[in-house]
């Protein structure tokens, strides 16, 4: 749990449900992985059970605690539509960010066919953004299941990107954000394959956020692109 986040496109994080299991490619260096076996390893009592899927229903009510309007990632150290976690507890972290309208609740998933089957029992307010990760051809077809969910903003998080996405259906679909990996092992991001989401948003006038090159030593490689930074956000409806 974190009031604040260092994520580029986020403020703070809040984690209702931890754990999680690898779906694809994009998992291999999963982040939130490596974190909780670190938790874990300093005794953290939420993280005892590591990397494990465990619902936290004592921190469900933390974000009504923050007065100040907040842009809150929605499980950094999981999967919230992963089948491990109920869909009455789904329900209770939908009915949280109903009654924190003053907040803006960003949810992102590698588990797109049960988001889409879940979503018309969901109620999608303003405040909660829906995206999918994809981070290769093999899995666009998550952009599809997206495209069906009645959420006011629908996003893409295409990190890390392991490999051209030339062809994005970005019908609907209000931002874009791309990123290489990061950390021990990274595997390289081209710029060609940035390039060219760049300017699928700038033809679909999608919003384009650019968040790192990733890299062994992130802190080297920053984060413009062609000598400039990308923070776009994508318009309310
Ligand atoms: S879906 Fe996300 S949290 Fe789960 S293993 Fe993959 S990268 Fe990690």
């Amino acid at each position: 749990m974190a009031e604040h986040s260092h994520i580029e496109w986020t403020e703070a994080t809040w984690n209702p449900v931890t754990g999680c299991s690898k779906v694809s490619s994009g998992c291999k260096h999963c982040y939130a992985e490596r974190l909780a076996l670190r938790l874990q390893a300093m005794g953290s009592v939420r993280y005892r059970d590591g990397f494990a899927i465990r619902l936290h229903p004592a921190v469900l009510d933390l974000p009504k605690r923050w007065r100040q309007p907040r842009m809150i990632f929605v499980n950094s150290m999981s999967d919230l539509f992963h089948d491990d976690v109920p869909e009455e507890f789904i329900q209770r972290v939908f009915a949280v960010m109903h009654e924190c309208p003053h907040h803006t609740f960003q949810i992102l998933t590698k588990r797109s066919a049960r988001l889409r089957e879940m979503a018309p029992r969901l109620d999608w307010t303003p405040n909660i953004w829906m995206g999918v990760s994809v981070e290769n051809q093999r899995v666009q077809h998550r952009i599809h299941d997206l495209q069906t969910v009645p959420a006011h903003v629908r996003f893409l998080s295409c990190e890390p990107l392991l490999g051209p996405l030339n062809d994005l259906p970005l019908d609907g679909i209000h931002w874009v954000i791309v990123g290489g990996e990061s950390g021990p092992g990274a595997r390289p991001m081209r710029k060609e394959w940035v390039l060219s989401i760049l300017d699928q948003c700038r033809r679909a006038q999608t919003p384009f956020f650019f968040k790192q090159w990733g890299g062994v030593r992130k802190d080297r490689t920053g984060r413009e692109l062609e000598g400039r930074t990308y923070n776009e956000m994508p318009l309310q409806k």
